[in-house]
């Protein structure tokens, strides 16, 4: 009988196999034929682990904000990143964002392995999981090689975005009633056309819907929209959903008025969309897109009615767009959905329905955005059930 198995050796399940006690008798089930199959892509297979940011910040970056906290607060960036460090990992930092100094993604996966072989871990590889039997004393896991008899399982088996990697969420789907997955960290198909010619211009833009604020670029791409920005709303938003995209952050609507009146003024002479593409640094192209679809093409400054000018205006902070679909899941980098958390403890990450049933990592609904929210989570998750089962070995 072991006393853990790990199901799933990705991101989360590595880290379980990595910090579970060596005196405890472990074995991990993976389907796929190596560990870490998602994980050596991450980051454009630079691995982007965790970001430098105050830890009380990083539940604003999820799905499920208030179920995420005491996890991460629990096992913060910080320590994630002392972790690594203090175990021969060097790490480096770009823009906020927290990688491996070899910029290798396979540098982490050797890390943990490396742990994995010191603490004496058994790892069954092409073995998948089919089911878990809950008995009074003991779960049975049943897999398409055998059975194994287990005092505790911890469920790691990832979601179902990103399919090349082998994702598969069918253990959970079999086990649990999952309401719906959709895509998430997506590119996002718009309803309009008006911006199809834009393809591969790039924006700085702040995203807008309901109380969400996402500033970061975004790119142009014909029917659909992508980039950071995108990526990070398309966790929140669904078909039909309308969002607001502000082209000129920077400016707040008095500033933008002022200087663009003074402009117009000085320069009455001059075409409106010369004024507006160098006093606001946009690009040529998107701004000679917004005039045609404002109908103000070639009105020169002396020319330019006040409500044009308005409209003008709250457009560049304003434009709204409308959802039409997103990538198909098995595109997409995240997933949305997932175990509910209202099943799960957040001090334990166990079931509250059987509490030698653990689950972590984006197996669970909570989805965080692109910058190394995700892998973040699913270490912290992972550390958190870890640290419940060493407890009731303590015991
Ligand atoms: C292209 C791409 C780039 C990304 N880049 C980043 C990044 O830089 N930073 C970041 O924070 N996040 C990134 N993410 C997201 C991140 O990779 C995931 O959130 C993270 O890997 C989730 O870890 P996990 O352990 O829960 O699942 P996974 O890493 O997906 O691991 C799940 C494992 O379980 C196995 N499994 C599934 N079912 C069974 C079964 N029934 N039996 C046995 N084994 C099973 C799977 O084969 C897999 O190995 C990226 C995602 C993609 C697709």
């Amino acid at each position: 009988m072991f006393d853990v198995i790990v199901i799933g050796l990705g991101a989360a399940g590595l880290f379980s196999l990595s910090v579970l006690d060596r005196g405890l008798n472990v074995l991990a089930i993976e389907k796929n034929e190596v560990a870490g199959r998602k994980l050596k892509i991450t980051g454009g297979g630079r691995c982007n682990l965790t970001k430098i940011y105050d830890i009380k910040s990083f539940p604003n970056y999820y799905t499920h904000p208030s179920f995420v906290r005491p996890i991460l607060n629990a096992y913060s960036n910080e320590k994630l990143m002392d972790y690594f460090v203090s175990g021969g990992l060097q790490l480096t930092e770009e823009d906020g964002k927290v990688f491996p100094k070899s910029e290798k993604a396979q540098s982490v996966i050797d890390f943990f392995m490396d742990k994995i072989e010191h603490n004496g871990h058994k790892m069954n590889f092409s073995e998948k999981v089919l089911d878990i039997e809950p008995h009074p004393d003991k779960l049975v896991v049943l897999t398409d090689k055998g059975r194994h008899l287990t005092r505790n399982v911890i469920i790691a088996t990832g979601g179902k975005a990103y399919t090349p990697v082998g994702s598969d969420t069918s253990l959970i789907e079999d086990l649990f009633d999952i309401e719906r997955f959709s895509s998430g960290l997506s590119p996002i198909y718009i309803e309009s056309t008006a911006f199809r010619d834009l393809s591969g211009v790039s924006i700085r833009v702040q995203l807008k819907f309901s109380d969400k604020r996402i500033l970061a670029p975004m790119l142009f791409a014909g029917k659909y929209l992508t980039g950071p920005a995108i990526f990070d709303a398309s966790n929140y938003l669904e078909r039909g959903d309308v969002f607001r995209i502000d082209f000129v952050p920077e400016f707040d609507e008095d500033k933008l008025r002022n200087l663009l009146l003074s402009e117009i003024v000085e320069n009455p002479k001059k075409l409106v969309k010369t004024i507006v593409q160098s006093a606001l640094d946009l690009p040529e192209r998107f701004i000679t897109v917004l005039f045609n679809e404002l109908s103000i093409r070639d009105v020169k400054a002396g020319d330019m009615k006040k409500v044009d000018l308005y409209n003008l205006i709250f457009h560049l902070k304003n434009w709204e767009f409308k959802v039409r679909s997103k990538f198909s899941i098995d595109k997409a980098y995240g997933t949305v959905g997932g175990v509910n958390v209202a099943m799960i403890d957040n001090r334990t990450m166990a079931l509250k329905s059987n509490e030698s049933v653990y689950v972590v990592g984006e197996a669970l609904e909570p989805l965080g955005q692109s910058g190394g929210f995700n892998l973040q989570f699913a270490f912290s998750s992972a550390n958190c059930s870890v640290n419940n089962i060493h407890n009731k070995y303590k015991q």
